[in-house]
């Protein structure tokens, strides 16, 4: 085999309170790799507005670091297609770096577990978020929703139930080149006790609900209040978005990933296009347009 394509799905990060630990595979918006073996030399090319330079760019990240780790002698020439929009919180740089990893195991037969692909995919993230966070790669190798344990790297999948339905809200503003790096600044270095026994609740209940494949309680478990209180003045309009997708029936809101996206969990029974315009409607109150996707989960990466 000389060359191979990946579609890799979009995610969400956190879902409220599981902060750097849960993720949410979306089947949303994809970015496509195409991996093909060159002579020598890692060579980026696409037409998408990302860094090219491979030791910048997510994907690239990923080939450097399994061709070393699996002593490949081929070069690799990485071809990508951006589906997912990068910078809004809903896992681009993930998406490329997953939709890599596994292509560049099945290009070169490395048959490698789980964990592994997850394990090699999270190097790249490293580029875009300044340090490694696995909860994206994570949910867009594997898909369903993940939960991740670190030291050492274990991730746990659960198969979400099928009428979960997200409406994912990504705002048209410009968001800083350094945008993760930013919104982790703004979070409190220590919290109460207190507080952080309510989210490991509402935590706790999320896990809950995908076990028991219960949407309704995966929604009303979706509240954090440590994180999210932080970050929600650099979205601007978060509070009328969230509280108009609350009347209009969504079961919980919050931030998706780092931001600027805003996430509404709901069911098949739920009026989705009303929260989707009334979401639209919160971010107009600061005079903001926003795409609107309504999705259900993703099953992950796959060859095409
Ligand atoms: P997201 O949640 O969309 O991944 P991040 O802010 O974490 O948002 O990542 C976007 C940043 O990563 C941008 O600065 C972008 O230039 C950089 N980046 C590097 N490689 C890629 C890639 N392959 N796809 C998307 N963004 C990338």
């Amino acid at each position: 085999m000389n060359s191979i394509t990946v579609k890799a799905p979009s995610s969400t990060a956190n879902l409220g309170p599981g902060f750097d630990v849960f993720g949410l595979a979306l089947d949303a918006f994809y970015d496509t790799v195409t991996l093909t073996k060159q002579k020598s030399g890692i060579s980026i090319v696409t037409t998408d507005n990302i860094p090219v330079i491979p030791s910048k760019n997510t994907a690239g990240i990923v080939v450097q670091h399994m061709k070393k780790k699996f002593k490949i002698k081929s070069g690799v020439q990485i071809k990508i297609k951006k589906g997912v929009p990068p910078g809004f919180g809903m896992g681009s740089s993930a998406a490329s770096a997953a939709a890599t990893a596994i292509a560049f195991d099945r290009l070169f037969g490395l048959k490698l577990d789980d964990n592994t692909l997850v394990e090699c995919a999270g190097m790249g993230e490293r580029a875009s978020a300044g340090s490694i966070h696995y909860d994206n790669v994570s949910a867009s190798v594997l898909g369903g929703f993940v939960i991740v344990r670190t030291k050492p790297l274990d991730v746990l999948k659960i198969v979400p139930p099928s009428d979960l339905r997200l409406v994912v809200a990504v705002p048209k503003i410009i968001v800083p080149q350094k945008k993760t790096k930013v919104s982790r600044s703004v979070i409190p270095k220590q919290i109460d006790l207190s507080d952080s026994v309510i989210n490991l609740s509402n935590a706790a209940a999320i896990v809950t609900g995908f076990i028991k494949k219960d949407s309704e309680l995966i929604g009303s478990s979706i509240k954090d209040i440590i994180v999210e209180p932080s970050r929600a003045h650099l979205i601007p309009g978060f509070s009328s978005v969230k509280k108009n997708a609350l009347k209009a029936g969504a079961l919980g809101v919050t931030i998706s990933g780092a931001g600027p996206s805003v996430i509404s969990f709901a069911t098949t029974k739920s009026n989705l296009t009303k929260i989707a315009n009334a979401m639209k409607k919160g971010f107009r109150t600061k005079k903001t347009d926003c795409i609107v996707v309504i999705c259900k989960f993703s099953n992950g990466a796959k060859t095409i």
